[in-house]
This record gives C-alpha cells, structure tokens and sequence, in this order.
C-alpha cells in the first residue's frame, strides 16, 4: 500500500533495520492510520519495531505531534496547568491537588483516564459521586474551566483519536512498556488540552509500570524534554509506590478519603504529596516565585478551607450530589468489613503492592475486561503501612467486600499472609515518598531541586 511519497512498508522496514524516522514519515504513517489507509498489522508492525529499536527525542516528539494533531487542539492561558499521574493503588491525589491548585488561582482542566490492569482510574471513582458527569463536550470543558477553575472530565473521541486507536493495538501487541510509546501517549493528550504546563507525578516501586527508579527516571526525562519541546513548563516528580497511597483502596473509599484529605484530617503521606504537586502547579502558572512558596499558598488553600469549596463547586458544576461532602453514606460503600489479621508481630517490612491493586480489582473495583461494570463499594482500607510495629492479630487491613464473596476474602487473607505483605522482627523503615523533583521552563533557565 502506498500513498503520497510514502509507503507503509518502506517505513516498518526502515525501523524494524534500526534507521532513523523522518517526521515527514512519521506523520504520513498516523494521519494514514486515522483516516484507515494503514491497516491496524502495519501499526502494529511498526509499534513492535519501536519497542525493539527505539524511538530518539526527534522521533518521540514526531510521533507526539502527529498523534497531538490527529484531534482538537486547546489553548487555555498560561494559569491552566494540569497534573497527571503514570498510576498506582490507591492515588487519588487529584482529588485534592487540583482544588488546591484551582484554589490559589490555578486553572486546572483535566482529563484523566479509567482504571487500567491493577491501578485504579481517576474517573472510575469520581464517577462514585451519583450524578457526576464525566463526558463533558470540549465547550463544556472550557466553560467551566473559566467559570470553575478546575474541571475534571473523562478522555473524549475529540482528543488525540490516534492514541486511542494505538493504545489499543498495544494493549494487545505487547508493546504497551515502550518509553517512547508511552511518552507521545500521555503527552498527546496533555497538550492536546491546553495547558501550559504539567506537572507529572511518575510512580516507581511494585505497584508502579515503572518499577524500578532507572526506568521511572528514563520516563520522567523523557516526558519533560518532550513537553520542552512544545513550550510546556514542566515539573516531574518520581515518587513512591512501594506501597498504596494513603489508606484506602477502591472507589468510594478513595472518595470518601480525599474529602477527609481535604477537611485536613487525611493521611500524611497523600496530603505530603497533594501539597507538593499543588504547590509545583502553583510555581509553573507563575503564581508562586519558587516550589516552595506555592506549597506555603497550597498548604494555606487547604487549611482555610477553600480548597474543600473548590471540591463542592466542581462537583455541582458537572452534576454530582455535594452531599456527599457533609453525609458519605450517600456514597455506595460495601456494607461488610472483614478484618486481615497480622499472622505474627513485628514491622511491615514490604507490600505487594501490585498484588493489592489486583485483588481491589478482582472484588469488582476494577475492571478485568473494558464491559465490566466497575463496583464502586468495595476494597481496602489499611490500618498499617511500612515501617509500623503489628502485633500479632491485629489488623493490617479492613476489606469492604459484598455478603457472597466470602471464599474470595479468605483467599486475599492467605495472600497477604503469604507474601502480600511481609514482617520482619527488626524494625523496618517507611519508603521515602517522594525520591526526586524537576522542574523545567521552556528556553530559559532549567532549573533543578
Ligand atoms: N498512560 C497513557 O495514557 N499511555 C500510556 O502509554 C501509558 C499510560
């Protein structure tokens, strides 16, 4: 198959030999992709051949580009900055920075994903909230961005189309832990909304995609040189996800977690990390002079309360019951709660965190294939973490399950006790949240914390 000066063909051959891809080719090969006139074995071919071969800077941003331009491109002011996260268990750190942020004059449009394999999705549990409206159209999307400061919406067919149709032939082609693949996907969508700058929280540890800190590293810079490369400011934080993000697992819990984060009564470490990836916002809208000082104005959003009335706005302005703030019985939470005793004292010494995400998901918080219906009502909320003193009995976590999955609890139980989560007899130490921060501007300084 061949159109214009380009074939198909030539191009997977060309990588597949390890040679260097022009723009031109790479743009030729996605808008053919799009419109249909390459077939979805050539992508796959060519997607496989980057995995092997790689993709340079110039190629990563080509293929950003042309995956950026098969949409809608918006353009909000330089005060629109959005965060996104590269996924774990339990982070919901959105919920909170983002009316944090929004809260010290931050526009915020986010579009954030569902659930994929073990992590939870952003709008998987805002969607806990009855009445929350996540297919906002792109004019909704910017209206209330304007009359809100903060909106937070599902991915829309409008933006980055391309990406959809590759992720999906990844998904299936084993190609899906491609640092350059996963790099124009993400920042397609990102750009394609319209902020001026993003802050990325990139998660390493057992619960992350990217496991080990080399590989969140290689992502995070990869990430930042390509938002440079489209004028973004960018901030990249490598933090931990040895172990879930705050206590709770599983939608409604994570819900009702964020609200409590944002009445100032959540846990450290989901507070720690909303405050610094807020107050990262805040310095790249140019409304803090450093990281620092925009954690001072984030920290004061959340005590005075006016990031929990942000919370409140965005929820009633796409539909939600705001009760839920004030009453969470009005939110679907599993009505039995089964204790996972400590088999014997010591320190929590390390989590499979993985392990937690998949058994959440396999409870019905997730889904196993895209039909499945998401149980918003049950998971985990876990009464210790690593570094604490267990003893032998007491809980390490309270499973919300519903009255017929009994022999599924029993089977989590045995797993934690087998390996899920480990105690050793001398004292552990909790993992550092957040191992590295960089902050990027576009042409002028690159400056480093
Ligand atoms: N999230 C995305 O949007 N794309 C990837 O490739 C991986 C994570």
């Amino acid at each position: 198959m061949s159109q214009g000066d380009h074939s198909a063909y030539a191009i997977i051959a060309k990588k597949r030999d390890s040679k260097k891809l022009s723009p031109d080719e790479i743009k030729w090969f996605i808008s053919g992709l799009v419109r249909g006139d390459v077939a979805d074995y050539q992508m796959s071919a060519l997607l496989m051949a980057i995995y092997l071969n790689g993709f340079d800077k110039d190629e990563t941003t080509a293929l950003t580009d042309a995956m950026l331009y098969s949409g809608e491109v918006l353009h909000h002011g330089p005060k629109a900055i959005d965060k996104h996260s590269t996924g774990g268990v339990g982070d919901k750190a959105s919920f909170i920075l983002a009316p944090i942020a929004a809260a010290c004059s931050v526009e915020v449009p986010m579009m954030a994903g569902r659930g994929l394999g073990h992590t939870g999705g952003t709008v998987d549990k805002i969607e806990a909230i009855k009445g929350y409206n996540v297919a906002l159209g792109l004019k909704d999307f910017s209206r209330l961005l304007k009359e809100v400061g903060l909106v937070l919406i599902g991915q829309t067919g409008e933006i980055a189309p391309a990406d959809k149709k590759i992720y999906a032939l990844r998904d299936v082609t084993a190609t899906v832990e491609s640092i350059p693949l996963i790099t124009a996907s993400i920042m397609s969508k990102k750009l394609a909304e319209g902020a001026s700058g993003i802050v990325m929280d990139i998660k390493t540890g057992n619960g992350a995609f990217m496991s080990t800190l080399p590989k969140a590293r290689a992502l995070a810079k990869s990430l930042a040189e390509t938002g440079l490369r489209f004028d973004r400011s960018m901030m990249t934080v490598i933090s931990d996800m040895s172990q879930p993000l705050g206590n709770a697992v599983g939608n409604s819990l994570e819900i009702i977690e964020s609200i409590e984060t944002l009445k100032c009564k959540g846990p450290k470490d989901l507070t720690d990390l909303s405050l610094e990836l807020a107050g990262g916002m805040v310095h790249l809208a140019g409304l803090a002079k450093t990281p620092a000082a925009g954690v001072a104005k984030a920290k004061k959003a959340l005590k005075d309360g006016s990031a929990l009335e942000k919370f409140r706005q965005m929820v009633e302005a796409q539909g939600g019951d705001t009760k839920v703030i004030e009453d969470y019985s009005r939110l679907p939470v599993a009505k039995i709660k089964t204790e996972i005793p400590a088999h014997k004292a010591g320190y929590i010494s390390k989590m499979d965190c993985k392990a937690v995400g998949m058994h959440n998901v396999l409870l019905g918080g997730g889904r196993r294939k895209s039909s499945d219906p998401i149980d918003f009502g049950v998971g985990f909320v876990f009464n210790k973490k690593i570094g604490d003193k267990i003893k032998k009995g007491d809980s390490i976590a309270t499973i919300y399950h519903n009255e017929n999955q009994a022999s599924q609890v029993a089977d989590i139980i045995k797993a934690f006790h087998e390996g899920d989560v480990s105690i050793s007899s001398g004292a552990a130490k909790a993992p550092d949240l957040i191992r590295e921060v960089k902050i990027y501007f576009p042409k002028k300084n690159t400056k480093k914390k």
